[in-house]
This record gives C-alpha cells, sequence and structure tokens, in this order.
C-alpha cells in the first residue's frame, strides 16, 4: 500500500514547494480590479447596471444557452429553476445524495422535499439506472407521476456534474422525457465542461451555475439561471427582480418576487474572470494530466479522469483510494499537516442532520465514493504555462 508521505510526495511534485497550498484559491488580476474600479466609478453598483446584462449574454454566448439570468448565488438559481419548473408545494424532487447542501437546499426552499438515489461510479454524478427505477415504480396520476416510496408527485430531476465531471445527461434527459418529468441540471461545478461539443447545463429546461469564490470563475457570490425557453426567461428575470412592472416612476408589483438580481459590482468582477475562463481551463487540463501522469504508478490512488465522450472542467481534482473511510481519513491528515489544503466529498446528504428523517433509494456507490475520494490541490494558477 502506497505510504502516506509517498501520497504527500506525489502530490507535492506536481504544485511546488509553497508552505500551504489551497485546494482552490481564486485567481485575481489587474483586469478584475480595474473592472471593478469601472463599477465603482459608475456609481451603479447594486441590481442596475449595463454589466449584468453584458455578463449574462457573455456567459449565455459561452455556453451556448439561449438565455442567461443572473442571481445573487447558485442556490437561489436552482430554488427559481425548480418553481419556474413547475415544483410545488409536497412535491419530491429526485436529487443525487452526493453532492452540495445547496442542491438538496435549494429543493426545500421551494417547498419540496429533495428525495436521494445513488450515484454512478464513472461520471461521480446521479446515477441513471437508479433514476430509472424510481420512475419505474412509480404510479401514473391526473397530477403527474407519484413516487409509491414517498406518495408525492415526482415534481423535478436534478442532475449535478460532480467536480466538473459530466454525468451522463443526453441518458437521463430521454428518460426524463418518456415520464415527463423536468430536468434542472445543477452545473454549479461544471461551467466549461461538455458533453461532445453541448454544454453541462444547457441539456435540461433548465440549466444553473455557481460563481462563488471557490468555483472555476467567481463573481464573489452570484449565479445564473441558463434556458432556451424565451418564456421562462423573461418570468425568472420578473421573478428575481421582486416582479416589478416596467414603469419610468411608479413602484408596482404584480406577484410576491424575490430580490435575487445580481448587483453589478459582482457582474464587473464576473466579467473580467469571464474573459480569462479559456485559460483556467487550458491550466486546469494541463494540471489534471500531471496529477495523472504523477498518480499513474499507485494502484490504490487512482486519478479521476474524465469520462469517456466529455470534458470536464478539472475543477476539483481528484483521486479514489483504496481501504475505507480510515485510511481516506490518514491521508487527508498527512496533506492537511503537511500544508495541502485536500478535502473529502461532502457528507452524504440523506445523512445530515435536516434531511435524515427522509425516505430515500439505496445509496451504495455513493457511501463507496464518499469513503474513498480526496480532493487535491486544484488552483488554476497552479498550472500557469
Ligand atoms: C457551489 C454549489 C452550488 C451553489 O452554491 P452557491 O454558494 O449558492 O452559489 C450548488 N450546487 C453545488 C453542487 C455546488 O457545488
Amino acid at each position: 500500500m502506497t505510504s502516506a508521505p509517498d501520497f504527500v510526495r506525489t502530490i507535492r511534485g506536481v504544485v511546488g514547494d509553497e508552505p500551504f497550498v489551497g485546494l482552490h484559491i481564486p485567481d485575481i488580476t489587474a483586469a478584475e480590479k480595474q473592472k471593478v474600479y469601472e463599477c465603482l466609478d459608475s456609481t451603479f453598483v447594486s441590481s442596475v447596471g449595463s454589466f449584468v446584462g453584458d455578463f449574462e449574454r457573455g456567459i449565455a454566448e459561452f455556453t451556448g444557452a439561449g438565455y442567461g439570468i443572473a442571481v445573487s448565488n447558485g442556490t437561489s438559481a436552482l430554488q427559481v429553476a425548480l418553481e419556474l419548473a413547475g415544483v410545488s408545494a409536497g412535491d419530491d424532487v429526485i436529487v443525487p445524495t452526493l453532492s452540495f447542501i445547496a442542491t438538496a437546499n435549494a429543493v426545500s426552499h421551494a417547498g419540496a422535499q429533495p428525495y436521494f438515489v445513488d450515484s454512478d461510479e464513472q461520471s461521480l454524478g446521479m446515477s441513471v439506472e437508479a433514476v430509472r427505477q424510481v420512475l419505474r415504480d412509480s404510479r401514473s396520476t391526473p397530477d403527474g407521476l407519484v413516487n409509491s416510496a414517498t406518495g408525492r408527485r415526482i415534481g423535478a430531476i436534478v442532475p449535478m456534474h460532480t467536480l466538473g465531471h459530466p454525468m451522463q445527461i443526453v441518458e437521463l434527459v430521454e428518460l426524463a422525457d418518456s415520464y415527463g418529468v423536468p430536468v434542472v441540471e445543477d452545473a454549479a461545478e461544471s461551467l466549461g465542461s461538455r458533453v461532445g461539443s453541448r454544454h453541462t447545463g444547457t441539456f435540461g429546461t433548465m440549466g444553473i451555475l455557481s460563481f462563488n469564490g471557490n468555483k472555476i470563475i467567481t463573481t464573489g457570490g452570484g449565479g445564473m439561471i441558463l434556458t432556451d425557453d424565451e418564456e421562462i426567461a423573461r418570468r425568472a428575470r420578473h421573478l428575481t427582480t421582486t416582479a416589478k412592472q416596467v414603469h419610468r416612476w411608479e413602484f408596482e408589483h404584480d406577484e410576491i418576487a424575490y430580490n435575487f438580481r445580481m448587483p453589478n459590482l459582482n457582474a464587473a468582477l464576473g466579467l473580467a474572470q469571464l474573459e480569462r475562463l479559456p485559460d483556467f481551463l487550458v491550466a486546469k487540463r494541463r494540471l489534471a494530466e500531471r496529477y495523472r501522469q504523477a498518480f499513474e504508478s499507485f494502484d490504490d490512488a487512482v486519478f479521476l479522469a474524465e469520462p469517456t465522450g466529455t470534458q470536464s472542467n478539472y475543477w476539483l481534482c481528484a483521486v479514489r483510494t483504496r481501504g475505507g473511510r480510515e485510511r481516506r481519513d490518514a491521508l487527508l491528515e498527512a496533506t492537511n499537516d503537511a500544508g495541502l489544503q485536500c478535502r473529502p466529498f461532502w457528507n452524504l446528504l440523506h445523512l445530515q442532520t435536516p434531511y435524515r428523517n427522509l425516505p430515500h433509494a439505496r445509496t451504495p456507490v455513493a457511501e463507496a465514493l464518499h469513503d474513498s475520494v480526496i480532493c487535491i490541490p486544484s488552483s488554476p494558477a497552479l498550472a500557469v504555462a
């Protein structure tokens, strides 16, 4: 078995000998500062200002989505997307148990309840077979499809592209379509990731992105709803901007809505980051390739490569270890002691306090992944040319 010092040495061989190497440090240069200053000078620092629209159009162009609606964070993007997908109070939404808690929280904020399913060993995303089983066992009613495990209507399915690796979204959308259940993609981690040439987040009825400080590009905090549907885009913009009717001076609002609009100041930062995204993606592929080679000789610590037929943004590079949670924790301890900020996966959602009493599907693969995967330092600056 590979020793912990060997594991540390291998990562050090790729990232160099800075005393502390973070998991994912945002890369901010003079270009970002200049854009933010430009925004400050304009005085349009809040939700009105030209940078928000420019950022939305930039992301739509980059991803190939018809429309982008910029919001305050990825969680609020997902909440609103679910509501616009028709999810209503009392529904179930099918969610992978292996995800960041925001995926489940957005479902709860939309008034629904997450129904957790297992993951796929290769893609790390939601298992299409697990979803197929839930849908096959469900009952068709005049209100829609009812989950036989809970007696609740299945309002939507939310796949997530884990660490930037695309899940089997084509197969999932085909399955969901055959049952008439909408798919909302949690693409918070996968800006720049594609299946074939098509960008993640553009396969479902809607997709969402996050621009939190630890994501591949950041706006400080921020998110975006992606859709090709003009009417959904219009509704999303209305619902996230207090449902104010357009008028030169009147304050008339036609429904109870949200103040979720991304501030211009954040969009300014995002615009400068977006220009650098192609370079980040190149750097990340280079870093991933270096790790892949470095771990090639290990048989008990395998670098997790992008699934066949996809292009991952390698948001977080990761290795799969053997020997269960005890060994995983020994390696986490050794790397963190050595100044290498390494992290396990999130604790499985169906075991976390707010969700532990909910019915859920079997989750053996997610459990095994949780006990064996370690995310390793992945900042783009580690592999600039
Ligand atoms: C980051 C993230 C989100 C959204 O996070 P925000 O901090 O609200 O922008 C949602 N889902 C996943 C899987 C994430 O990693």
